[in-house]
């Protein structure tokens, strides 16, 4: 038996966040900046690599993998890499293969996920606006996102949509988005946006909307439960009892969860981070490269990173200055 992956704050490290790509097919204002530089491909790691790099932390103790980006969908091949996953599954050593995607490609992949043992998709969708879903990922279109949430659905695949709060764009939205997701029974949780990397002119903080406040809105139109579910992440959960919804918050700023959380993140380089909000990382991918043949060097690494991880982040929008401004896009980490 391994021993788990425990840090220095006795929290058991069992949930993987892995970035298998820094492109997108989209460019949202908050994540990228309109002509951005992606990385050569060979500082990518590869299908085969990644997938060493996943058993790896599994054999570990990681119970949950999601798979992000960029686009994770838009990775040549990534299919080959779901589908190698399945045997984790099927082993039981991997409880849950879930990913977070901007639904493009989900028309085309949402069976092919399935087979491949994923129940879950997060979709991020910040409006049902037409023209302001053009503007805000720039080269997204709406309709085409829209065929891939009926084919995840019609598949099989329990979809949660993830929208970020924009002051003075979807601000307005909230009860058609809301009641749009009731309909389909879809769970929604609305993210703060983070101050992530350099995007060009936009003015993160005049985008942003406090979460806070967005909690005040509902509580306008219904009654609203906190609930006490905990995933460990930055999430916390309320009902709206008039329709039975569960509404998730992710606040990254506004509070700090950080004392329950159970997650590192991966990397499309195979960088390991610690922490979102924190730049200390490790580099996973040379004892990766370096040894072919033996995970042992790459799993000392892992439990030296993990021995490393912070307590805490320091993200604070409030005195008006973007402190704790982290320099790396989330499309690099990964979401
Ligand atoms: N491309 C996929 C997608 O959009 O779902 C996966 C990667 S994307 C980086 C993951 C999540 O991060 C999305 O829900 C996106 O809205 C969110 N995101 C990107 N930049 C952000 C920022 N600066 N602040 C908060 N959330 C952000
Ligand atoms: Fe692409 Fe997702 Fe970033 Fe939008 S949020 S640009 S879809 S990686």
């Amino acid at each position: 038996m391994t021993a788990p992956l425990i840090d220095p704050f006795a929290r058991a490290i069992t949930y993987l966040r892995v970035s298998v790509t820094d492109r997108c097919d989209f460019r949202c204002v908050y994540c990228m900046s309109e002509n951005m530089t992606f990385l050569p491909k060979k500082e990518l790691l590869t299908l085969e690599e990644l997938d060493r790099m996943c058993s790896t932390f599994i054999g570990l103790g990681v119970e949950k993998l999601r798979i992000t980006g960029g686009e994770p969908l838009v990775r040549k091949g990534i299919m080959t890499f779901f589908q190698a996953m399945t045997r984790h599954l099927e082993s039981g050593a991997l409880r849950e293969l879930t990913l977070t995607t901007n639904g493009s490609q989900l028309e085309k992949f949402a069976d092919d996920l399935y087979a491949a043992g994923v129940r879950r998709v997060n979709i991020s969708l910040d409006t049902l606006d037409e023209a302001k879903f053009a503007d805000i990922t720039r080269w997204g279109r709406l309709p085409q996102v829209l065929r891939g949430i009926d084919a995840a659905q019609r598949a099989g695949l329990r979809v949660k949509i993830n929208a970020v709060a924009l002051k003075g764009f979807n601000e307005d939205e909230l009860p058609a988005i809301t009641r749009w997701c009731a309909e389909r029974d879809m769970d929604l949780t609305w993210i703060e946006v983070m101050p992530m990397g350099d995007i060009g002119n936009e003015n993160r903080l005049g985008q942003y909307w406090s979460l806070d406040d967005v909690r005040e809105a509902y509580a306008k139109d219904y009654t609203v439960t906190d609930l006490a579910e905990r995933t460990g992440g930055p999430a916390r959960y309320v009902r709206l009892e008039e329709t039975g919804q569960k509404i998730g918050f992710i606040t990254p700023l506004t509070h700090n969860f950080c004392e329950s959380c159970n997650r590192v993140r991966l990397t499309c380089t195979g960088e390991l981070f610690m922490c979102l909000g924190q730049e200390d990382n490790a580099d996973l991918r040379a004892p990766l490269r370096e040894n072919p043949d033996t995970e042992a060097p790459l799993r000392d690494a892992i439990r030296a990173a993990i021995s490393r991880k912070p307590k805490g982040h320091d993200f604070d929008y409030s005195r008006q200055r973007t402190d704790g401004q982290m320099s790396r896009h989330m499309s690099h980490t990964g979401g």
